[in-house]
């Protein structure tokens, strides 16, 4: 990575352009901004060989991406496993089905991506303090990252957060902030902080430059299936910007070339039903996201108040997909389902994920002639509780051939 194609910052909703700094709503009209770039010089300087060549990791998209490479804060984030799922597709009576195994990331989870960005841009930018509001999983990924890169880190989670999300933030030596509030009461004190301190605030002040590593689920979906898109994706959404952002993907590799065909992907949503402001919009067939006090297993999704919901909404209908929003029995269902015939041991957002990918089948939104592409976006190791009332021993005997026996009926010769 040599040059940056960036241009500037621009408002989502009115237009207007900025200079690329550390900046995240728009002085008109206050809407957020988004990352401008440079395409016919992306066309240029991108191609698959070059792609192909490049490091093992979201780093190999840089010419996609608003970061010089000599300041990239890498540990070896992206390029995870696309795996061909033919048992779960089965099971739910599709065709083609793939999970993008993003449990595989450095922390976990496919925050970092967004993190790995964002602090390389904070490290640009010359700050010395990383920050976020967090649900968990970016909290994880922000301490790690901190500590690679010799930040500082301040990370503000609610204080009920799953246990296995604590230690695994604390473990990295930065200060861990827990309130006695939900995300959204967490998210409005960051957003206050960071009008007082001089910090990187990876999803506040930073966020244009963070959202824009979840493209990379998208790049490596399509590289992974022969530079193709696939005709169906299914995503989880806690504030909605990485479903945005997996659409904005799939356009920009067809923009710059890497694409020989315009994608059609159709974008499907999934929530928890006790967090679901998006999903009960769409299915209300409502232009307005009524915030909500979230009440769920899945706290990585956790989000009353989803800052891209409204894009997100537009994108599930704009693309004729769909959406669901699932009770907590059925996120440990879709944990398990996804475990028990594949292999892949996924957060409780997983469990919204596949949950959501098996009602929409049922319901015919997602064909069996389509291939499809679900999102796993943490491990289930974050997320213990959700599924340890239901897992333990087969069965506990004594050590010997005879207790066996007992316990189990199994003819000898299988
Ligand atoms: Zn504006």
């Amino acid at each position: 990575m040599d040059t940056v194609h960036v241009q500037g910052l621009r408002c989502r909703e009115c237009g207007r352009e900025y200079d690329a700094a550390p900046i995240y709503t728009c002085e008109w009209c206050f809407g957020p901004l988004e990352v401008a770039y440079d395409y016919a010089a992306i066309t240029r300087a991108t191609s698959r060989e070059k792609i192909a060549a490049g490091p093992s990791s979201l780093w190999r998209y840089g010419d996609l991406l608003p970061v010089q490479g000599d300041t990239a804060v890498d540990l070896g984030t992206g390029f995870t496993p696309l795996v061909r799922a033919d048992r779960l597709a089965a099971e739910l009576g599709l065709g083609e089905v793939w999970v993008k195994n993003d449990t595989r990331n450095p922390t976990n989870s496919f925050k970092d991506r967004v993190v790995s960005v964002a602090l390389s841009k904070a490290l640009e930018f010359g700050f010395k303090v990383a920050a976020c509001a967090s649900t968990g999983n970016l909290a994880n990924s922000v301490a790690a990252h901190a500590a690679r890169a010799g930040l500082r880190s301040y990370v503000f989670i609610p204080s009920n957060l799953e246990q296995g999300k604590i230690v695994t933030t604390s473990v990295y030596g930065g200060n861990v902030v827990a309130i006695n509030g939900n995300y959204d009461d967490v998210n409005r004190l960051c957003a206050e902080l960071a009008d007082v301190y001089e910090w990187a605030f990876v999803n506040v002040n930073m966020r244009p430059y963070y959202a824009e590593g979840s493209k990379t689920l998208a790049f490596e979906t399509a590289e992974q299936l022969g530079w193709q898109a696939p005709d169906h994706v299914v995503v989880p959404v806690a504030s909605g910007s990485l479903l945005t952002k997996i659409r904005k993907g799939f356009d920009e590799l067809y923009k710059v070339g890497l694409l020989d065909d315009e994608p059609r992907v159709r974008v499907s949503g999934a929530q928890a039903l006790g967090c679901s402001p998006v999903a009960t919009a769409y299915l209300e067939q409502s232009d307005t996201i009524r915030p909500v006090k979230p009440d769920t297993i899945a706290k990585s999704l956790a989000i009353g108040n989803p800052a891209d919901g409204y894009f997100a909404l537009d994108v599930v209908r704009t693309t004729g997909g769909g959406f669901s929003a699932v009770t907590d029995d059925e996120v440990v269902e879709g944990m398990r389902l996804l475990a028990r015939t594949e292999g892949i041991f996924g957060e409780t957002a997983g469990g919204v994920t596949i949950a959501t990918l098996k009602n929409l089948a049922a319901e015919g939104v997602i064909r069996p002639d389509e291939r499809v592409v679900v999102y796993i976006t943490g491990h289930g190791l974050k997320t213990l509780e959700a599924v340890s009332p239901t897992c333990g021993p087969t069965a506990t005997i004594a050590p010997t051939l005879d207790a066996f026996h007992e316990a189990f009926e199994v003819e000898k010769d299988v």
